[in-house]
């Protein structure tokens, strides 16, 4: 596989990444909703550079392209969430590629009655988009491939790598 990020890489920026979140936010209490199960490790490393009041919330987000439901059809699973009602809300997502998942979770959370909305992605695939979805804080612009490692699967599989490569399939 070709490593396209390497582990220091990605340390450095979500460190960097971190700074400008606490920079705009100023000390006013965050809640972190990570998007399930890709988000593990860009949460957990740059919780740890936020130097403000944090709370930390999960959900899962799966979209169905197989044959048992319509293609694209996005399932939010939230049971797990707290209550979001007056919380400034930031979204952590792996990767940002059609735009479909966090356009919908963005409305799903803003029907919530939260405070503010921000969205955060550590990686986004040039020429992707198809739903624009403005982010507010962006790791790495990629090119067009199947990336594998840091919390990203292929069949659950290589999220554990430190860094991020290309899968060739
Ligand atoms: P979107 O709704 O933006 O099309 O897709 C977002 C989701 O698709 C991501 O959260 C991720 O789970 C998956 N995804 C999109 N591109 C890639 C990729 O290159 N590698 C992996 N492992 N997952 C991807
Ligand atoms: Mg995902």
């Amino acid at each position: 596989m070709k490593i396209l990020l390497s582990a220091d890489d990605i340390q450095r920026r979500v460190a960097e990444m971190a700074r400008q979140i606490a920079d705009d936010y100023r000390g006013q209490p965050v809640t972190i909703v990570g998007v399930l199960t890709g988000c593990l490790m860009f949460l957990a490393d740059i919780v740890r550079h936020l130097d403000l009041p944090l709370r930390i919330a999960l959900l899962q987000a799966s979209s169905y392209r197989g044959e048992a439901t319509a293609p694209g059809e996005l399932r939010i699973q939230a049971e797990r969430l707290p209550d979001l009602r007056g919380r400034h809300v930031l979204l952590l997502d792996d990767i940002l590629d059609t735009g479909q998942t966090l356009a919908e979770l963005r409305v799903y959370l803003r029907n919530l009655g939260v405070a503010s909305l921000r969205v955060g992605v550590l990686l986004r695939k040039e020429g992707r988009q198809k739903t624009p979805v403005e982010v507010d804080y962006c790791g790495f612009d990629i090119p067009d491939a199947f990336v594998v490692g840091y919390g990203l699967d292929f069949n659950d599989e290589y999220r554990h790598l430190p860094y991020i490569a290309i899968l060739n399939r």
